[in-house]
């Protein structure tokens, strides 16, 4: 069984050897068992029912909560030559037949359905009928009320158990927590399910969190050594979301927003248009998330802190599936932790829901302030133990500084009091440097004993101390009132003398170092130029097959090209990621890349590619010449190109009033037969907008009469 397996792996998915537990949960479910299966995002959940489904006879039905996910995955097998279809809403009643018919006809291998259309009495009749291979629960974490992917759907697939008794089952998810994992158990009836455990550590995220001092500074400062790589920017509101994306886009990243407030159109064409292109960023709320399978994720950063632990390590998570290296970034303040805290006493809910609450929040500010390795305290939440320190976070890398704080945390504490424990931090640190000001004039605190205390500490330092305390618990913020600090009961120990204050020194703030990363030395020096030939190969095929380019080859696949130079078809078969059916697509074409057979890749098709990205990112000529470094009227000429081999729409390139444009068009369309030249208008509209304008304008009437 598992020879076969093994031949499976190599031939249709060309990998030489499975991966954790994927070759026991393969055997069991191969030879008709129930699996739960419970394994990280990019553990390689998707093995563990397709290579079954191609070992046992009949049809493998595969249950997806998301449309976008189901196509993401038929793509992929069809590139693999694997026979897979989705059923869902967006097909004609023409097409679903056929399907059907293709299904009775033992053509098809895979199934791909969402959860309600499954559990339709007419739906499960029809498979009734068939010979079925297995049914693939995936994200089964959705059958949990708990959890906040909850899809009632998912509570009708427990008939399966008793409807198909011989058929095996096997779910799977990412979520870790025992709850949801009883919860799966007990609602899908998997009672004699064996259960797959493998650990939830991605060691190849690389985990920073740094005190948030000048947020949209640090990001830039972090994206620097990224351009070119697509990542997730998350944000706490829609206003941010947009006004982030907008600053991102003028600093020439392309970037696109993403969160519940935006059309459905909107949304579903930034998203697909990630998935789609290359080095975009999302910036996103956390509407932005399930479903987002693309493999190569380069970084997740946050511009304000995650709620818990589960949503960090779930957003942090969606970095580097590939297994290629990613990075995780956090920039998080006091004024985080005091709207977390609001949000939390203004939510619904009763008591002990808000305790609950409280108590994730307090795990995810100890991440952040802790002086232990990151990993480690992540880990140790999901209850798994790491035994070393990683050497793969910031904390191990750059090491941690503590210093004594109890004195001028005594200092703070005591200006908090003092003050009557209504004031913010703003005005509490203007206290403690003797900051002479109409709030401090107006309320008299120039005469307290604490005014101008605190003068051996800087502005910035204070702020990080009060953030420190406020996470720590020693003070408490006034949610009725405007956000004025507390002192709470636990800080009577530190108050009267009997306890000492350790506190880490924010690094940030004192010496910044160029940040270690490890995502930006995936490719470099030398290799960078043949691995952007490859992606542009790579680029071209995808948009030959209408596909995302993570379905041609992985990044990993490219990577491992670059490295061992294959020079043959057959050198090329051993590389990690490529079939049978892919070698015989792609194989020779990639060879020539790497052996510059082909075209060397040319830095006009270079300037362009990066051209037609910032267009799509909505930039002007302008500024796009400004991020290139060339001339307004270079780029015209090369969005006029890009037009005309409609690799952008003009409405990407140019944003013109209608009645300009209709205007220009009647023009061009005045005479007979072709098109005038742009000389013989150029005239009439001299003045009124570039030439380049009129290029652009000529090239899409030009591709629109091609066609
Ligand atoms: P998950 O669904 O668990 O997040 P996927 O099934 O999407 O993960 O797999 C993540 C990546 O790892 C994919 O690119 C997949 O092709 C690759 N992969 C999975 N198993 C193996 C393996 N045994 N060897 C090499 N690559 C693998
Ligand atoms: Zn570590």
């Amino acid at each position: 069984m598992l020879d076969q397996a093994q031949r499976i792996l190599k031939d249709v998915f060309g990998y030489d050897a499975f991966r954790g537990n994927q070759a026991a949960i393969i055997e069991r479910v191969a030879l008709g068992n129930d699996a739960l299966v419970l394994m990280p995002t990019g553990g390689g959940k998707s093995l563990c029912y397709q290579v079954p489904a191609l070992l046992r006879e009949g049809l493998a039905v595969v249950v997806s909560p998301l449309i976008a996910l189901m196509d993401d995955q038929v793509a992929t097998l069809d590139e693999l030559g694997v026979a897979a279809v989705a059923l869902n809403s967006t097909l004609s009643a023409d097409q679903q037949r056929d399907i059907a018919d293709r299904i009775r006809r033992g053509e098809i291998k895979l199934l791909y359905l969402a959860p309600e259309r499954l559990v339709q009495p007419r739906m499960l009749a029809f498979l009734q009928r068939l010979d079925i291979a297995l049914f693939a629960i995936d994200e089964a974490h959705c059958v949990s009320q708990w959890g906040h992917d909850f899809r009632p759907e998912y509570l009708q697939l427990g008939q399966l158990a008793e409807l198909f008794p011989n058929v095996p089952r096997i779910a799977l998810t990412a979520t870790a927590d025992m709850r949801t994992r009883d919860e799966i158990v007990q609602r899908l009836h998997l009672q004699d399910a064996e259960r797959f455990l493998s650990s939830f550590d991605r060691p190849n995220i690389f985990y920073r969190i740094v005190g948030k001092d000048q947020p949209r500074k640090q990001l830039l400062g972090f994206l620097a050594e990224r351009r070119g790589d697509a990542g997730i920017v998350y944000c706490l509101s829609r206003k941010k979301v947009d006004e982030v994306a907008a600053f991102l886009s003028g600093q020439g990243y392309p970037a696109l927003p993403y969160h519940a407030g935006l059309s459905n159109d909107l949304r579903a064409n930034h998203q697909k248009r990630f998935l789609n292109e290359e080095g975009l960023i999302m910036v996103a709320t956390i509407a932005f998330g399930m479903g987002i399978d693309k493999p190569n994720v380069r970084f997740v950063a946050h511009l304000d802190l995650p709620k818990s632990l589960e949503a960090y390590y779930q957003e942090t998570g969606r970095a580097g599936r590939d297994g290629l290296p990613a990075d995780a970034w956090m920039a998080y303040g006091l004024q985080d932790v005091l709207l977390l805290k609001q949000m939390l006493s203004n939510s619904e809910g009763d008591e002990r829901h808000k305790r609950i609450e409280q108590h994730k929040l307090d795990a995810m500010l100890a991440l952040c302030e802790e002086t232990r390795c990151r990993r480690q305290v992540l880990l140790a939440y999901f209850d798994e133990e790491l035994p070393q320190p990683c050497g793969h976070c910031d904390i191990c890398v750059d090491g941690v500084q503590t210093w004594d704080a109890t004195e001028p945390a005594r200092q703070a504490l005591s200006a908090i009091y003092r003050s009557g424990q209504r004031y913010g931090v703003g005005h509490l640190v203007d206290l403690l440097l003797g900051r002479d000001n109409e709030k401090i004039r107006s309320s008299g605190h120039q005469h307290l004993s604490v005014f101008g205390m605190g003068k051996a500490l800087s502005e910035g330092e204070w702020r990080t101390l009060f953030r420190q305390l406020v996470a720590r618990g020693l003070a408490d913020v006034d949610l009725e009132g405007f956000g004025g600090l507390r002192l709470s009961d636990s800080c009577r120990p530190l108050l009267r003398g009997e306890v000492n204050l350790e506190l880490r020194r924010d690094l940030a703030a004192k010496a910044p170092k160029p940040a270690a990363s490890a995502a930006s030395q995936l490719v470099r020096g030398e290799e960078r130029e043949q691995w952007e030939a490859l992606r542009t190969l790579r680029r071209k095929l995808a948009e030959e097959h209408s596909v995302p380019p993570y379905v041609i080859f992985p990044d990993a696949t490219l990577l491992e090209m670059l490295r061992s130079r294959p020079r043959s078809l057959s050198e090329m078969a051993r590389v990690s990621g490529v079939g049978a059916r892919k070698l015989e697509r792609y194989g020779e074409a990639f060879l020539e890349v790497l052996n510059g057979a082909g075209e060397p890749p040319k830095a006009v098709a270079d300037l362009r590619h990066e051209l037609t990205s910032l267009a799509r990112a909505g930039m002007t000529p302008a500024q796009i010449a400004r991020q290139l470094n060339c001339t307004e009227k270079n780029v015209y000429g090369l969005l006029a190109e890009a037009i005309s081999e409609q690799q952008l729409s003009l409405e990407q390139a140019l944003d013109l009033p209608e009645e300009l444009l209709g205007e220009i068009q009647d023009t061009f369309l005045d005479g007979e037969g072709e098109l005038p030249p742009v000389a013989a208008v150029a005239e009439l509209f001299a003045g009124r907008v570039p030439e380049g304008v009129l290029h652009c304008v000529r090239a899409a009437l030009q591709a629109e009469f091609e066609v």
